[in-house]
């Protein structure tokens, strides 16, 4: 065996660092507490009176050492950690960590940054005094490790730092704020990791740096405890649901890894790779008692590393080995949790060359003990849960604690025991990650230069920088290869295949001009941008029946803008220089005092539109020409503005302006910056919250208000002209919205700041009792807004709502048992080029569609047009061959008249049969106006799982339908979605800006 010089003298450190008296016979350090050292007599008691079953616990965590200088838990919680009745805020766990800080060098506090609501968060290292003196002559090493192109990608040098360095292991708690446990456990677990004298912890304190930001969800923390302290106080009461738990959203916190929107993510991430950690263990709490759902299930992500899949097998594998030791029942790691999304906050490391880990423990959402019943597939034993959970338990905060710092404890012992390898393992990801290129490919994404959306590519580019990409700029045009695309065999009529052409298929070429994005992918973060912009096909076949998030992502259709993946290495040959940051690139051209912003459905247009308040601005119907050059329908003409003035505006929204000498005369119409009245149920605040997110960086002002305010106000028509009601998500169907919680049994639930819930509200909305919903009262508003001229905006399930309260003739929704397109990229169509909703798209616009709904679209009211069986029309069983007239024997024959014909899509214009005395026929300028529809079956899937998608394909995917004198406007697709879907912004961006519009360009039926 070869050592170098350090390996050899670190191997000698060990060595005279072990006690021999403290390895077991299998060669293991024996867990639990050192017989030299005092026990904190007090606290101990405590833990064992709050452990429910004494094989709830470990001997890891069944006592607590004592120190004289370093405060316990119970200096700022009062009691111990997991005892019942006590959920610390925020803040006490950070007032707690720094007086660890200060009470010894072991531990180290750092601010990370705010979240939305201004409120710390913080990470806190813990590990020797020597480790965390050397922490930057540390990290030093760990960085070179991150990025082997500092060492030429150097195997020799790589096992040089790999023998020295110490490893960061980072953990972070209650992303989720109803899952309670974290903070005390981790509060606990810094005072072990710096006080116990036993080998076994010793060992991980001299060998591992421990990273942990006890609270990722700081705003949703604080609400949650309030809830609980409001419940303490009224203890025979129902207490509030946690509607709020960030500012934007609630359990989506933890799917923001893909777009990276939310600060907690951003905050975590920059952490991570500060410090160049090798683990992000994220802890939860929704399975009994611990799923360490590392490994889980498949499909996984075909982006990571196949050393990171033997990594989570490894770790997985012994975390549950060690803990079924301690006789810890329900402790597992494979299960119905699927790796193939990347969204989760612990992937961050996985799309990062580090090990992502996630633990389910069992929580009873705030600190009581309570008795708590399995469902029969819980609590079986099944070949990947040998020892399973109990049906029946007490259950404690306390339990909880003990699983969470058992399960960390011998993780981290574990993975100390391995570190050369991981940090090995570190390095090889890394280098793997820059060798990219000349292995699976692709050399590079390139974003050309000239795309015509330059704000929307930014902020993708954006979403790059964020996950810490590098991205560069080409400093002249060049041209590459494409692959050759294969041609599919068609079949020959007789099922065979048709024989292969005998030249194969020219290789195309594409040319990029100067300044074109470059992603090189012989870096070491290329992974995730390979994973965020390649498609994804999730197979029907797939024996995972039930994806757990989403199945597909691609950003660079979801954002609407040129992506190119590009296998020719020529394309790292370029020069190129670095781009840090995305500086607006925009402005006026020309002289001239009408302004043209050409429309490429970009959403700064309507930012533009609200910030330019005294600018008279008007959309052109059609396409025209002027000063030279085209301009396409829905350009902005912008009057009455200086140049100074728009100059900085459109700079600033990376928009550019055309001075022309004289308006053009095309026909126009006004666009309009709309008062919004935005509203949300007391049912569920997620899906919406992406709304409110996405409007507010945009700059797009509106009244936040729940269904119960909405209905209270006496004339909505006087003070909006646009009601935005985006999508509720759970909880949701019409009866819901409309009756909210049963309010004729139980006890008012408050959303209100008072003394005891002082963080409940924060920025958002506020209301004494939540379970009202809007209310019959609150539907005939609604109607009675519409009918004087409102517009009211819709999204899936508020879509099936306005269609249940009859607000929009002849259009119904339905869904389908046989369909499952399960958070996937569709292809639809724009059918309505001429409608101002569909100004500045192309014919073809991807979308994110979650299972729909259908929508069907009739001219009459009463009747469904369904697809069922075969479609009709064909000819029955008669004389003459298939093509040929039947004839009636003994008659002149006489032509039977056409059947009118309509795609799916189409409102069906009436048979003169049906347009007889009757009422029911809705008058052509009443029908909905289909403005985008699914693609064909065949071109459904973009990207993601489509299975059965032709129950939906065709159909409409927006729908205009005029209601009264105003118009409802329908979204089966979900335009606003994670930070992820910029494309589909604009649909309802222009709906909002043209609301007093939306009959442009509408061509109504003949009959
Ligand atoms: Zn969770």
């Amino acid at each position: 065996m070869h050592f170098s010089k350090w390996g050899k003298f670190v191997y000698l450190i060990v060595i005279a660092c072990a006690v021999p008296a403290m390895v077991r016979a299998d060669g293991e350090t024996q867990p639990g507490r050192d017989g030299k050292q005092p026990v904190d007599e007090a606290y101990t008691a405590k833990i064992r009176k709050y452990t429910t079953q004494p094989f709830f616990s470990s001997p890891l965590v069944d006592y607590l050492p004592a120190s004289k200088n370093v405060p316990t838990p119970e200096v700022v919680l009062g009691d111990v950690a997991g005892a019942p009745g006590i959920l610390p805020y925020a803040e006490d766990v950070y007032k707690y960590m720094r007086l660890l800080e200060k009470a010894t060098p072991r531990v180290k506090v750092y601010s990370i940054g705010t979240t939305e609501e201004g409120r710390e968060m913080i990470a806190v290292a813990v590990s020797s005094e020597a480790n965390l003196k050397n922490l930057e002559q540390n990290h030093e090493r760990l960085a070179r490790l991150a990025d082997p192109r500092t060492i030429h990608l150097d195997d020799a040098e790589a096992d040089k730092l790999v023998a020295q360095a110490v490893p960061v292991y980072y953990i972070t708690g209650t992303i989720h704020s109803p899952e309670t446990g974290a903070p005390t456990a981790l509060m606990e677990l810094v005072y072990r990791l710096a006080v116990d004298e036993s080998l076994y912890i010793r060992e991980i304190r001299d060998g591992v740096i421990t990273l942990i930001t006890p609270v990722v969800e700081v705003d949703g923390r604080d609400r949650i405890v309030d809830i609980y302290k409001w419940h303490l106080a009224h203890p025979k009461e129902f207490y509030p649901p946690l509607i709020y738990w960030g500012k934007y959203v609630a359990h989506d916190n933890n799917r923001d890894a893909m777009a990276m929107t939310l600060k907690l993510t951003q905050n975590v991430l920059n952490t991570y790779a500060a410090w160049d950690a090798q683990v992000l263990h994220d802890l939860h709490e929704s399975v009994p008692y611990l799923y360490d759902n590392t490994v889980g299930d498949g499909p996984y992500n075909a982006w990571v590393d196949p050393i990171l899949v033997d990594e989570w097998q490894m770790i997985g594998s012994r975390n549950v080995a060690d803990m079924t030791k301690f006789g810890m029942p329900g402790v597992f790691t494979h299960g119905n949790f699927d790796t193939w999304s990347p969204g989760y906050l612990m992937f961050l490391a996985a799309m990062h060359n580090g090990i992502s880990r996630l633990y389910e423990t069992f929580g009873n959402g705030g600190a009581d003990t309570l008795e708590r019943t399995l469902e029969p597939d819980e609590y079986a034993r099944t070949w990947y849960r040998a020892n399973p959970p109990l049906p029946k338990a007490m259950w404690s905060q306390r339990n909880n604690n003990n699983y969470e710092e058992t399960g960390l404890l011998t993780s981290l012992h574990y993975f100390n025991e391995n570190k050369r390898l991981f940090l090995k393992n570190f390095y090889l990801k890394s280098k793997r990650s820059i060798q990219k290129p000349a292995a699976e490919g692709p050399a590079a994404y390139v974003l050309p230069a000239d795309d015509p959306r330059a704000s929307i590519q930014a902020d993708l580019l954006r979403v790059m920088l964020r996950q810490h990409v590098e991205i560069s700029r080409a400093s002249s045009a060049f041209q590459v290869n494409l692959p050759a695309k294969k041609e599919k065999k068609k079949p020959k009529a007789g099922g065979e295949t048709e024989d292969k052409p005998k030249t194969p298929p020219a290789p195309t070429t594409r040319d990029f001009p100067e300044g074109s994005y470059v992603i090189r992918m012989d870096q070491p973060y290329s992974r995730v941008a390979d994973a965020l912009l390649d498609y994804q096909y999730w197979s029907p076949e797939d024996p995972q029946s039930t994806p757990y998030d989403d199945t597909a992502w691609t950003l660079g259709e979801m954002f609407g803008v040129q992506v190119v993946r590009v296998t020719d290495a020529k394309a790292l040959a370029v020069p190129m220089e670095r781009v840090r940051e995305l500086k607006p690139v925009g402005g006026v051209q020309g002289e001239g005092t009408v302004f043209a912003i050409e429309n490429h459905a970009e959403p700064g247009l309507a930012t533009l539109r609200y910030r330019m308040k005294d600018a008279t601005i008007e959309a052109a119907e059609e396409g025209f020409e002027a000063g030279g050059r085209k301009f396409g329908r829905g350009t902005f003409l912008v009057r009455g503005v200086s140049r100074g003035d728009l100059d900085t505006a459109t700079t600033s929204l990376n928009l550019h302006a055309v001075a022309l000498s004289a308006a053009p005369t095309v026909k126009t119409h006004p666009v309009r910056a709309p008062r919004i009245a935005y509203i949300h149920t007391w049912l569920s605040t997620q899906a919406e919250g992406w709304w409110r997110m996405a409007l507010d960086e945009l700059q797009i002002p509106y009244d936040y208000m729940s269904t119960q305010a909405i209905a209270q106000i006496p004339d909505l028509n006087a003070k909006y002209d646009v009601i935005l009601f985006p999508p509720v998500g759970w909880n949701s169907n019409p009866t819901a919205i409309i009756q909210g919680l049963p309010t004729t049994w139980g006890n008012p639930l408050p959303w209100l700041n008072t003394p005891e819930t002082p963080n409940l509200v924060g920025k958002n909305d506020s209301t004494p009792d939540m379970r009202p919903g809007l209310g019959w009262d609150g539907v005939a508003k609604l109607q009675n807004f519409v009918a004087k001229g409102g517009l009211l905006l819709t999204t899936t399930d508020t879509s099936q709502f306005a269609i249940s309260i009859g607000l929009t003739n002849g259009v119904t929704a339905s869904s389908s048992d046989k369909m499952k397109i399960v958070g996937a990229v569709v292809g639809t169509r724009v059918v309505d080029a001429a409608s101002p909703i569909t100004y500045g798209y192309d014919e073809k616009v991807s979308a994110f569609c979650d299972n729909g709904p259908i929508f069907s679209v009739n001219s009459m009211l009463g009747s469904r047009r369904r697809r069922l069986g075969p479609e009709g029309g064909a000819r029955p069983t008669g004389r003459g061959t298939k093509d040929d007239p039947d004839f009636v024997v003994g008659r002149i024959s006489t032509e039977a008249p056409e059947q009118p014909e309509h795609e799916t899509w189409e409102v069906p214009s009436p048979t003169d049969e049906q347009l007889h005395n009757n009422p029911r026929v809705i008058p052509p300028a009443s029908r909905a106006r289909v403005i985008l529809r699914y693609a064909d079956e065949k071109d459904l899937l973009i990207s993601g799982l489509v299975q059965g998608g032709r129950d939906i394909a065709q159909h409409p995917a927006v729908l205009d339908v005029p209601s009264g004198a105003g118009h409802v406007v329908l979204f089966s697709i979900n335009p606003i979605y994670r930070g992820e879907t910029e494309n589909t912004y604009s649909l309802v961006l222009n709906t909002l800006l043209n609301f007093d519009s939306l009959n442009a360009g509408r061509k109504a039926a003949e009959k």
